[in-house]
């Protein structure tokens, strides 16, 4: 294993991995610390789901991850995390990569969530999201991770012991021994973080080859784009043109979407808006104690062969008013169980491609569908790749398609059932 990855949630995880795989590098995501030895792959993440849960708990099961990566030999380590930067305002970002610092022993590390293939920007240590600062963007409504402070120094910082510093433009600009030098400068002032400026994929790969000695890596999915060729340098990789295919998947298509993200709205509303078949969640009827989910089954069972879209999706004023009620943590808990329930009978009926909206979401349906370990295929849109799941009992091949919230334009639930389908 060349590279490990420690992944703060499910979808985050495959968006890394599909970056690696693109890139030639034969990559397994693993669902939570595996028992066993590590899978044979070039790269192996990790997929946890610390984003919210207290930052103790996150630090502790991100250690335990980077134990296990350590004793399967892996050569760089990588904390992935939201290219938004999610965090709740206790902040796991920072406590988990000090904890990883202190673990492996390391004096300083980058922080670029920059992913520009997506619109993910960085600029003088701001994150854009396409031309809006993060802190107008639809984040600043998201259900438990509100982002409402673009200035992602003052963000990390906020979460740090130790001081933030910042990589701007103008030093990558001047290329990968400019980027050096202002690492040692920030060093020898006593930062032992950096936010680094990120505005186009050029960038990252600046970046990436300047921290290429760094024991970790913290950053989006983005910066990853640059990794295998730098190891194929150094001649620990020979690039695998097959390493995203996968087993064609046969059997019922269905969607489920927990995520209230702008991009997952449109998704929905283009769906319905073409009256294809959906049904919608209602936390307060959850909260009631109705079976929702042997409604939302039987309503699939419904509709035949038709993939049904399942979703809790709600505008930003339908969510406040829930969370008002029922509290956020409550809600968005309920949403999961509800979805994971539909989606352990929908594979149970016979579903064999499953879409995905949300990264909480996801991290719900892959524990409730009891998957070990995910192959990453090829990408349905940047971040978004095909990927099938092994440790299933389900008889013949069960592909998921994992989607962050935010990712993918308007068709995207069409788009991956018509890739799905190709394969
Ligand atoms: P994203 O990828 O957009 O961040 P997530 O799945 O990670 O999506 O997070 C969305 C959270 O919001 C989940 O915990 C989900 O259960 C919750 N949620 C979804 N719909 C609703 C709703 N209508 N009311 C309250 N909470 C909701």
């Amino acid at each position: 294993m060349i590279l490990g990855i420690i992944a703060d949630d499910f979808t985050g995880a495959t968006d890394v991995a599909s970056m690696l795989v693109r890139a030639g590098m034969r990559t397994v995501q693993v669902i939570g610390i595996p028992e066993g030895p590590a899978p044979d792959a070039d790269a192996v993440v990790v997929a946890l789901k610390t984003r919210t849960i207290p930052a103790a708990d996150a630090v502790a099961e991100s250690l335990a991850a980077l134990g296990w990566l350590q004793n399967a030999g892996m050569q760089q380590c990588y904390f992935k995390y939201c290219s938004t930067f999610d965090s709740t305002p206790a902040g796991n970002i920072g406590p988990v990569t000090e904890a990883l610092l202190d673990a492996l022993g390391a004096p300083f590390t980058i922080a670029c969530p920059a992913f520009p293939e997506n619109g993910r920007t960085i600029f003088r240590g701001h994150l854009f999201v396409g031309d809006e600062l993060l802190s107008d963007s639809g984040m600043r409504h998201h259900p438990l991770t509100p982002m409402t402070d673009a200035n992602l120094v003052r963000v990390l910082q906020s979460q740090s012991r130790r001081s933030v510093g910042l990589i701007r433009y103008d030093t990558i600009a001047q290329g990968v021994a400019a980027v050096r030098d202002r690492i040692a400068a920030l060093q020898r002032d006593g930062f032992a973080l950096a936010i680094a400026d990120a505005t186009t994929n050029d960038d990252l790969r600046t970046l990436a080859a300047a921290c290429a000695d760094l024991p970790l890596l913290t950053a989006g999915s983005g910066l990853a784009l640059g990794l295998p060729a730098l190891y194929a340098d150094r001649g620990w990789l020979v690039p695998d043109a097959q390493a995203a295919a996968l087993d064609p998947a046969p059997g019922r298509a269905a969607v489920l979407a927990g995520s209230c993200s702008t991009a997952t709205n449109a998704q929905v509303q283009r769906w319905r808006d073409a009256g294809r078949p959906a049904f919608a969640v209602d936390p307060r009827a959850l909260a009631r104690g109705e079976a929702v989910a042997e409604a939302a089954l039987t309503f699939a069972r419904t509709q035949g062969d038709e993939p049904v879209l399942v979703y809790a999706t709600a505008s930003a004023a339908d969510l406040q008013s829930v969370q008002a009620e029922l509290g956020a943590m409550q809600a968005g808990a309920l949403v999961e169980a509800c979805l994971a329930r539909v989606a352990r009978g929908l594979v149970d009926g016979g579903v064999r491609r499953l879409v995905v909206a949300g990264g909480e979401t996801s991290g719900a349906v892959v524990q409730a569908l009891g998957v070990a370990q995910l192959r990453i295929g090829a990408a349905i849109c940047p971040g978004v790749p095909w990927t099938q799941a092994e440790g299933v009992a389900t008889g013949s091949p069960l592909q998921l398609a994992l989607k962050s919230g935010n990712f993918g334009g308007p068709d995207f639930f069409d788009e991956a059932l018509r890739a799905s389908t190709a394969a």
